[in-house]
């Protein structure tokens, strides 16, 4: 059986030595299975690439595949899944935060038969910033609420699969990805293993609450429709309240006379009117935004270097 590991790697010149040593360590605990390490390397500006191609000149179950820039975690994660040839394939961070020790146990669960994918969950949110997990937990709520593939909360993108999930995520090849959202999406049954959050070995993480933020964003945005019908709900709504209310003036108008007082809340109502109608088109031009991006058909990624033959580029 050969195992296939996905590494997305993006300035991890610091983390890569104590991970790629923590690695082996695992890997010949299960010597019955062959391993293909295939690093991402997703533009990174350190010495990243040259420690790759040092693992490489020593190990030849190592395989890098180089981007021309940082195109993000998520088309490095594509990359991965479009050139693993593994029966198994698992994706995991440079960075120790998905504990390569769990692998041989991720493996058992798999071989039992009984499932198709074993995924990871945080058991805790310990260890960060009291806002962002509010926020985190936020957002898991909505989603779960308002789209119909299952978002589970505190999942990381640690995960094996067989290599028919892995098919299926290939055939997937939507511009804006969100992995959490597409896993769910395609099905197969799936394990969740809990596991106590790891601090990083080394380096520095990538996100800040801002971006972190915008990627919520891109998840609601890939995975669900809500925010159309809230627009249009609300539309409906407010023309239903203003029928309403010109039966009313006019009414008043007929019986009582012209009104001349009542500029101030006439100015309030069209600045809300306004203003209502401005965040409905920003949502609508969020998904023509989307809509923008996959007519272009641009590649996911660019490859400049790598040591795999026949590299699949998407
Ligand atoms: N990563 C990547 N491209 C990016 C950002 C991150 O390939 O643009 C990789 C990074 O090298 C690491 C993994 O994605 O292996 C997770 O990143 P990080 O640890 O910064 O995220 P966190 O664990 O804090 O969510
Ligand atoms: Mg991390």
């Amino acid at each position: 059986m050969l195992l296939s590991l996905i590494v997305p790697c993006f300035n991890e010149e610091e983390a890569l030595p104590p991970f790629y040593e923590e690695l082996n360590r695992v890997l010949e605990t299960i010597p019955s299975y062959d391993a293909e390490i295939l690093f991402i390397d997703d533009g990174s500006k350190d010495k990243t690439l040259s420690i790759l191609k040092d693992f490489a000149d020593k190990d030849e179950r190592v395989r890098y595949i180089s981007f021309s820039r940082n195109f993000g975690k998520e088309s490095a994660m594509y990359a991965g899944f479009c050139n693993a040839t593994g029966d198994y394939v698992a994706v995991m961070d440079a960075d120790m935060q998905d504990p390569p020790s769990l692998l041989p146990e991720m493996l058992s669960i798999i071989e039992s038969g009984e499932y198709d994918s074993v995924a990871t969950r945080r058991a805790t949110r310990k260890g960060e910033p009291r806002l962002r997990s509010a926020f985190a937990r936020l957002f898991y709520k909505i989603m779960r609420k308002i789209s119909k593939t299952d978002v589970v909360d505190g999942a990381r993108d640690f995960r094996l699969m067989r290599r028919e999930m892995v098919d299926a995520i290939v055939s997937m090849c939507e511009y804006n990805r969100f992995s959490k959202g597409i896993f769910g999406w395609i099905g197969f049954k799936t394990y969740w293993l809990a596991y106590e959050n790891v601090e990083r070995v080394a380096g520095k993480t990538k996100w800040n609450f801002w971006s972190l933020f915008r990627y919520s964003i891109e998840g609601i945005v890939n995975f669900s429709e809500a925010p159309l019908n809230i627009a249009s709900y609300g539309g409906i709504a407010l023309t239903f309240a203003s029928v309403i209310a010109i039966l009313f003036v006019f009414f008043r108008a007929i019986f009582f006379g012209g009104a001349v007082a009542g500029w101030p809340s006439t100015v309030c109502i069209i600045l809300f009117i306004g203003g209502v109608q401005l965040f409905c088109m920003g949502i609508i031009g969020k998904y023509i935004a989307k809509i923008y991006s996959e007519t272009k058909h641009r590649p996911h990624y660019i490859v400049a270097q790598t040591n795999k033959e026949n590299v699949v580029k998407k």
